[in-house]
């Protein structure tokens, strides 16, 4: 490519909120073949709200939420904010813990009026000794319908399982099947549970499921995908958790509505919230390389 050739492109393409911070991006996406997304935050809108709360026989509800509300109080996680967002609506004042611990990629543990409380993923309670017997089946129904569901454990006993539900951005349907009718190959990476992810990705016309990734993972989950790809890479994402992923993808894409340090990690900063960028992005480097051949 031609550097003025490259200058018209990127020209362009900031028209359509598309920063292409390095010119041989332009070029990569041309050469690329598989396009890896994040699930939470990319291909949905990333504010989950609490839809279930499950409980074992002869606890209550509100209980239970007073607790783990509680605990998730001081949580950044989304996870968190629904839970905390449910409890206040409920009218409830929470009790600072005297204890917590927020366990990344797993989830919390507190101690809350005398009680320790987990609240997290399956793997959480299986490190913890915790038997999920009663329960593993109501949480797996919410999965299957697209939900996260999150175990609790009050007292080193499961007590209920809550689920919340993240909506896919309206825009993400369309715009996937744009670039799967690029022949892009399209691959979903999550630290969500895979039955969940699977729903998501099944509405979504996604068939490429890597879930149950550890923070750390995700840079591991897309050099297992290099091996198998033809073409260059790219990794679509928002988060804290994403930004290893964006330096490490040959063309690392960051959501301009998420966090600072996903945006420096990133070869292209797509200015508005939703997946269009991305098909912008592919359009324009076609073009771009057309005019030079
Ligand atoms: P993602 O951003 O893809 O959801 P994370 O690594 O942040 O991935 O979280 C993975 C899983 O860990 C979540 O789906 C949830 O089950 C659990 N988890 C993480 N943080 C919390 C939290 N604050 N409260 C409850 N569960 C959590
Ligand atoms: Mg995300």
């Amino acid at each position: 490519a031609t550097p003025t050739s490259i200058m018209v492109g990127t020209g362009r393409a900031a028209e359509l909120g598309v920063l292409f911070r390095k010119g041989d991006a332009l070029q990569m996406l041309q050469e690329t073949g598989t396009v890896a997304l994040d699930k939470t935050g990319t291909l949905t809108a990333g504010r989950p709200e609490l839809t279930d709360i499950i409980t074992c026989e002869g606890l209550d509800e509100n209980d239970v939420l007073h607790l783990v509300a509680a605990a998730e109080h001081s949580s950044e996680h989304p996870i968190a904010s629904a839970i905390v967002k449910a409890a206040e609506k409920r009218g409830m004042t929470l009790p600072r813990p005297d204890k917590f611990n927020s366990l990344t990629g797993f989830g919390v543990s507190a101690v809350v009026q005398g009680h320790d409380v987990l609240v997290g993923a399956d793997r959480l309670m299986q490190r913890e000794g915790i038997n999920l017997e009663q329960l593993s089946g109501k949480a797996s129904a919410l999965a299957t319908r697209g939900k996260t569901p999150l175990y609790v454990a009050i007292d080193g006993k499961i007590a209920a399982v809550i689920a919340v539900s993240d909506p896919i951005k309206e825009t993400s349907p369309h715009a996937i099947q744009t670039l799967q009718a690029l022949g892009l190959n399209i691959v979903m990476i999550t630290g969500d549970n895979q039955k969940t992810a699977n729903a998501i990705a099944n509405e979504l016309g996604i068939d490429s499921v890597v879930a149950e990734v550890l923070p750390e993972g995700k840079v591991r989950a897309l050099e297992d995908l290099r091996k198998s790809a033809s073409g260059k890479l790219a990794f679509v994402g928002d988060g804290i958790n994403d930004a290893p992923a964006l330096a490490a993808a040959d063309v690392g894409i960051a959501i301009g509505t998420g966090t600072d340090v996903a945006i420096e990690a990133a070869d292209v900063v797509l200015m508005a919230g939703d997946l269009n960028g991305v098909v912008n992005a592919f359009h324009i480097s076609q073009q771009t390389m057309r005019n030079i051949r």
